[in-house]
């Protein structure tokens, strides 16, 4: 919820009219909570023109994290020209609209991920935020994928920091195997951390690397997530998966929260990319 909050946000204050950065203003300082949703059911969301200076919108969204709590939701709509537009839709009280029956899921149930449908909602010519093609727009779309690599770690930390609990409580730290398969948790997450912090760096800065490197770095973190649940289940054991467990829960949601869109593709360019060209940034080594 969070991640969606910063990045609507983001892409208002960056491409929004000075009018529409002093609304998001207000906005923020009376507590609201924005979202993006992208993701979508065939055949998508559309904006057609509404007599002078109106919108009508049709279709719906699904991944529609947060549907019938937002106040706020930046949506991308496919423009009479067939581009996809920026646009940003008061949801605040909009409950009916929003279909959270399909979300049935193992985790992240809490998200409200469900579907939201737009159609008839008729909004002015300040609901369109930027041009056709902004929201897509590099290296702004690709790297700001790193805000979710850092959601996923802080996932991937916390269940360390079960782990380690559970082996200090238990007395299975002293057993060699287990501080061998804690050495991997420890070394992946650390690693996969580092990746992130300066993935956060180079996006946020707009450096010329950061689209390889934070698409790398989506591998590497869904790796060090991976390997840590795994290794969680096997030192715990059957504990980790009742209910009533840390584990079983952030296990649960972590799975889920690893799925991002395309993520061999990702690899697969940041591979591309590195082998033109080191993308570490400043202290290359070749
Ligand atoms: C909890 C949760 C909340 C979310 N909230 C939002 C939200 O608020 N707003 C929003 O817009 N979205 C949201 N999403 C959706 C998210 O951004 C992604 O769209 C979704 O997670 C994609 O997952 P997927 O596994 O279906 O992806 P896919 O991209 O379909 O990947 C599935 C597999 O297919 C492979 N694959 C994909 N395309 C091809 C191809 N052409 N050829 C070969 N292989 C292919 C991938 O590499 C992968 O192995 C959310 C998702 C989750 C899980």
């Amino acid at each position: 919820m969070f991640e969606g909050h910063v990045n609507a946000v983001q892409l208002v204050a960056t491409y929004g009219t000075d009018d529409q950065r002093q609304t998001l203003d207000a906005d923020l300082a009376a507590g609201s909570v924005y979202g993006v949703w992208n993701t979508e059911p065939n055949p998508g969301l559309e904006i057609r023109p509404d007599g002078d200076l109106r919108w009508v919108l049709g279709g719906a969204k699904s991944f529609a994290t947060g549907a019938g709590h937002l106040d706020r939701i930046l949506v991308t709509a496919r423009n009479p020209e067939g581009l996809k537009q920026l646009v940003l839709v008061p949801i605040a009280g909009e409950t009916e609209r929003a279909d959270n029956a399909g979300w049935q899921v193992r985790g992240m149930r809490g998200t409200c991920s469900g579907r939201f449908d737009f159609s008839g909602l008729v909004l002015g010519n300040d609901a369109l935020i930027g041009g056709p093609g902004d929201y897509e727009r590099e290296p702004r779309f690709s790297a700001g994928a790193w805000r979710f690599t850092a959601v996923q770690l802080g996932a991937i930390e916390a269940l360390v920091r079960h782990l380690r609990d559970h082996l200090v409580q238990t007395g299975k730290g002293a057993d060699p195997i287990q501080r061998a398969r804690f050495a991997t948790c420890l070394t992946e997450t650390r690693s996969a951390g580092l990746w992130v912090r300066r993935a956060a760096n180079l996006a946020e800065t707009q450096a010329a690397e950061a689209i390889p490197f934070v698409l790398m770095t989506r591998g590497v973190v869904e790796e060090a997530g991976l390997k840590t649940m795994e290794a969680a289940a096997r030192s715990v054991g059957t504990a980790s998966f009742f209910a009533a467990s840390r584990i079983d829960r952030i296990t649960r949601d972590l799975g889920l929260y690893l799925r991002q869109p395309v993520p061999d593709q990702a690899r697969d360019r940041a591979a591309a990319a590195w082998l033109e060209d080191d993308c570490w940034g400043d202290d290359r080594w070749w």
